[in-house]
This record gives C-alpha cells, structure tokens and sequence, in this order.
C-alpha cells in the first residue's frame, strides 16, 4: 500500500487565498493587517523562519516590520520593544521567535505581549483558553495539523491519536486539540520505554521531536496517518522530518511530506491568527 499525500503547500495556496480576500476586505475598510516579528541573534533557522513569515505575510497584502536585534540585547530592551508594539495600532500581531538567547527569559517575553496580538499562541492566556476550550489564539503548529486533517476528512471521534513529543508549542497543544476532536489521546515523549506499543495501535501519530528516521515502518499500523512535524538535515544537509518517509508511505494511510508538509501549514496558520486579531482588534 502507497499513502496518499497530504500536501501542505497547495492546501497552504487555499488558505492564504482565503486570507488575502479577507485582508482586502478590511483594507476597504482602513485597516491593513500588521505583523512584527522580533528576531534576537544570528540563529541561521530562525532568520529562514522570520524571512518566510514576513514575506508569507507580505504576499497576502498584509503589512508587516521586521526587527532584528543582536544576540547581546538586553531582556530589558526587548521588553521595551515588546510594550512600544502592544501600544501600536498599526500592528495587529507580535511574535518572538524563539529559542532567545541565555540572558532573556523566554517566559516573560512572551507575557508581556498583549494577549490580543499573541499570534504565536504561546501566552498564556491564550494556553489556557486552548486548555479550557475557550475562544484564543491557536498555537500554528498543531493548529495546521488539525487543518490538514479536516482537510482529509478525517473524524477523528473515537480514534486513537499519538503524539511523540510534550513541547509547549507543539505536543501537548496538539494533544488538545485532537482531544477537543474527541480522539483518545497517548502523548509518548524522551521517557516512554516503548514507542511501538503505542504507536502500533495508533489511528493518527503526530511525530514533533526532531531526530530523523525516528518513526520506522514498522511502528505504524497500516493505514494510519502520519503527521510528521520534525525539521532535521540529513547527511546531505537536505530538510527532512522525523519520519522514515521512504518506509513509512508503503504502509500508512495518509502521510505528509517534509520538506512541503506541516513547515507551510505553521505559516499559513500565522497568516489567519493575525488576520484574526486584526479583525477583532477593529471590532
Ligand atoms: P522540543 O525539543 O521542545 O521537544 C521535543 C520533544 O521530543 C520533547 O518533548 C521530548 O520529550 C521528545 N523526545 C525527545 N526524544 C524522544 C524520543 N527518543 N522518543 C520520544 N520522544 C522524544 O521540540 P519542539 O519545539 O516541540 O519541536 C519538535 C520538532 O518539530 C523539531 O524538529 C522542530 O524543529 C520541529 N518543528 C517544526 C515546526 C514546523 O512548522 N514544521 C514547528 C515547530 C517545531
């Protein structure tokens, strides 16, 4: 059996369609949508990251400032930067992308962005909305994850999901999420002894913990789907996930691929999150 591709790039080309016809509608009425990004250090993933994000932005008309800073700056400094962009109407969503260097603490970064802007849904406000099924920003990972199964049509009401990895902003947000979906959720993580055993009886595996070939054919129940979130180079320095892909597809249902998998999808998701509190922010 081939798995049938869940391809993040042209379900990606949909959403941002979507977007783009609902920024122009608030631009009709003054309102462009605005996004800062905040990038501290010299990180060669996270600037990729941040000039994709901007640009992403940017192709759906939405307005948005880049601010880099060098890896020296202080944790009073960026929470400076951080209250002068709570304070500016013209950007509607704030992100920092992470990890931030050893000297700032990452936490109270991200709680001094206003709620109303934390498109990154790593606030805590906006945790625990997710945890308590609230209306919140939707961290972009799993958030894409979940698209790409309603985009499947897949029901996730009394299946079996595993999640492999317990991270704020990819695991345990997923698990909610599929757990709001009424999925039985197991979330496997560096301590499970034995993978196999859950993710063999597995409807769905979210894998999220970044070492190549971690998810083996083997491991897989035939005609799961297999959500593959892990950013890794092989050898040759190509992007791959965390899933044997070349095995895997020969039994799973569903599989998305890396590099045009779940990468697009994140993105997509920070499209419409800051779409989003655009939108609520002009109501
Ligand atoms: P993290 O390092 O915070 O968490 C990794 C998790 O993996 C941990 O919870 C850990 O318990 C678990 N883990 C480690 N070794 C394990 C093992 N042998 N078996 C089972 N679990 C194990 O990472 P993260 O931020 O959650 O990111 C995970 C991966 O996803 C990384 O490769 C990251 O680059 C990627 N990522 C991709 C996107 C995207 O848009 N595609 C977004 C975020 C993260």
């Amino acid at each position: 059996m081939t798995a049938q591709l869940i391809d993040g790039n042209a379900l990606s080309r949909q959403l941002r369609a979507a977007v783009s016809e609902r920024v122009q509608a608030l631009k009709a009425r003054g309102i462009t949508p605005g996004l800062a990004v905040l990038l501290v250090g010299d990180n060669p993933a996270s600037a990729v990251y941040v000039r994709n994000k901007v640009k992403a932005c940017e192709d759906t008309g939405m307005h948005s400032v880049l601010q880099t800073w060098p890896a020296s700056l202080s944790e009073a400094a960026l929470l400076e930067q951080v209250a002068a962009l709570n304070q500016d109407a013209s950007v509607h969503g704030i992100l920092v992308q992470l990890p931030l260097p050893p000297q700032i603490d990452t936490h109270k970064v991200i709680e001094a962005i206003s709620a109303a802007k934390d498109v990154d849904g790593f606030h805590l406000a906006s945790a625990g909305a997710l945890m308590t099924g609230a209306p919140g920003f939707l961290p972009c990972t799993p958030h894409g994850c979940m698209k790409m199964l309603e985009a499947i049509g897949f029901d996730l009401h009394g299946k079996h999901a595993v999640v492999i990895g317990r991270s704020n902003i990819v695991g345990k947000p997923m698990a909610l999420l599929l757990l709001q979906k009424n999925a039985t959720v197991t979330i496997c993580h560096s301590a499970t002894p034995d993978l196999k055993a859950f993710t063999r009886n597995a409807d769905v595996i979210v894998v999220a913990v970044g070492k190549r070939k971690l998810l083996r054919a083997d491991m897989v129940k035939p005609g799961a789907v297999v959500l593959d979130v892990g950013m890794n180079r092989n050898e040759e320095g190509k992007l791959c996930g965390d899933v044997d892909f070349a095995n895997v597809k020969e039994v799973a249902g569903w599989i998305t691929p890396v590099p045009g998998g779940v990468g697009p999808m994140t993105i997509s998701m920070l499209l419409v999150n800051t779409l989003e509190a655009a939108e609520r922010q002009a109501r």
